[in-house]
């Protein structure tokens, strides 16, 4: 009896885990992920805006499980037993300590590891105590609940007649994730301001500065891209500073290399990720991010029947960097392990064709009207110049394609269409 386990159910781990649950079923597949539902990722800086209620948007796993006939384990990853073909289940806790599920060793016969990035501090003193990043959901609703305390303080110095203050939010890193929710805020405050928080000037009383060290803010991308992305952010009021070296952050502040200080009542820190600290214990070739070195086919350097994928992975491309960190490439990832892991589970060798990372290019969302990027191959195979409503619609269909993938065309489409409905029916930011 084969069984697979995917660790993980992420951008990557669930498309897997869905595809193959619908063709061998939930004797032969079991998905492991230490969260009860699930959000793509690429939507955390809405869950941290507001913009998106992960209560509404979040996709149970017994219900993903059930529907697309595999099995669900709730639980953290904490060990490897290579020789034996286990993984090690943490015990499951309740707030107060009690044990609700111990611990438990879970067989298989072929593993893969999807359990995807956590932020790189770069050994900053402060950053890791003082800042908020967007890992998980957790983090996206710390981030969340924070504004909003500091919003309902606002509003009740202001309504006491008393100095309304300003609040003041630095993030660090001038990636897509920082630069996709500096936009998304700036939009979120002016909508916290028409239901009376953030005063009725919401914009002027809520400052946001964003920190990049290179030249220029998404600098892995083009510079049409960089320069449209800085033109949307102007326009919308958010600061942004390039050239800047965070040297440490504080509970207040964040101290550059030149000596400039940036008040701060909340610091997020997006400037870099690394494969999460567990794998260091399991035994597996690591690169210097901590992520798992893989062969071309995703199946782990020296190891036997385990397989990675997704930002935990270090596929190497023929230019000798990494497969970058991104949904498309765990999609894709995916995509290719559910085609060999069918084959290999019906007995049957898969042909020996390397995974090969199709770059399709990058979109980065500016709020919810705007998004500006590049797209590959479209007309001439190289980086076409993207903004608007196209762009938009673009960005948008990446996340119905994951929907689509893991619930189905039929109740993907109902997703998005009570997706509409809600932003109708209730406030366009979450207010409790
Ligand atoms: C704000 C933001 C915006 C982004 N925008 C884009 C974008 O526009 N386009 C794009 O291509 N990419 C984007 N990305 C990057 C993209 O989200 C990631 O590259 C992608 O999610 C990686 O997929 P993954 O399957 O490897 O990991 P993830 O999607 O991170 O999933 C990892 C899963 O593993 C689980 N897990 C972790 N540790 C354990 C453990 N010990 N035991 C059990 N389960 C565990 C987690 O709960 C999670 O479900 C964005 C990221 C962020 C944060």
């Amino acid at each position: 009896m084969q069984r697979i386990v995917i660790v993980g159910g992420g951008a990557g781990g669930l498309e897997l885990a869905a595809k193959l649950g619908r063709v061998l079923g939930p004797e032969a597949v079991t998905l492991i992920d230490c969260r009860p539902f699930h959000v793509w990722k690429p939507s955390l800086h809405e869950v941290a805006a507001g913009t998106l209620d992960i209560h509404a948007e979040g996709l149970s796993y017994q219900m993903l499980a059930r529907d697309n006939g595999f099995s669900f384990v709730l639980g953290r990853l904490s060990g490897l037993n290579a020789g034996g073909c286990e993984v090690m289940v943490a015990a499951l806790l309740d707030d107060d300590g009690t044990i609700l599920i111990p611990p438990r060793n879970i067989p298989y016969t072929s593993l893969v590891l999807a359990v995807g990035s956590e932020s790189n501090y770069f050994n900053i003193p402060g950053a890791r105590e003082h800042c908020i990043s967007l890992n998980a959901t957790d983090d996206a609703e710390r981030f969340r609940t924070r504004m909003l305390k500091l919003l309902v303080r606002q509003q009740a110095a202001g309504a006491a007649g008393g100095d309304q203050g300003r609040i003041e939010i630095v993030i660090v890193g001038g990636g897509a994730t920082g630069v996709e929710l500096a936009a998304e805020l700036r939009e979120a405050t002016s909508i916290y301001g028409d239901y009376r928080l953030a005063g009725a000037a919401s914009a002027a009383s809520v400052d946001i500065t964003l920190l990049e060290g290179a030249s220029r803010i998404l600098a892995p991308l083009t510079p049409a891209v960089s320069s449209a992305a800085t033109r949307l952010l102007a326009e919308r009021g958010v600061k942004v500073i390039c050239d800047c070296k965070v040297a440490s952050v504080s509970a207040s502040a964040v101290l550059d290399s030149e000596g400039n200080t940036y008040r701060a009542d909340i610091c997020v820190w997006a400037a870099g990720i690394k494969a999460p600290a567990l794998l260091k214990d399991l035994g597996l070739p690591l690169n210097r991010l901590d992520q798992i070195e893989v062969n071309a086919d995703l199946s782990v350097k020296n190891a036997v029947g385990i397989y990675a994928l997704g930002d935990c992975a270090a596929c190497l491309l023929p230019t000798g960097q990494t497969v970058p960190p991104r949904a498309q490439a765990a999609h894709q990832q995916a995509s290719y392990l559910a085609r060999r892991l069918v084959l290999l589970a019906r007995g049957k060798a898969p042909k020996s064709v390397p995974y090969r990372y199709r770059d399709h290019g990058s979109l980065v969302s500016i709020g919810q009207e705007q998004t500006v990027g590049s797209l590959m191959g479209v007309l001439s195979g190289a980086g076409l110049f993207v903004e608007g409503l196209f762009a938009r619609m673009m960005y948008i269909s990446l996340h119905l394609m994951h929907h689509q993938a893991v619930v189905g065309t039929l109740r993907c489409a109902l997703l998005a269409f009570s997706r509409v409905l809600r932003r109708r029916t209730a406030p366009h930011v979450k207010l409790h």
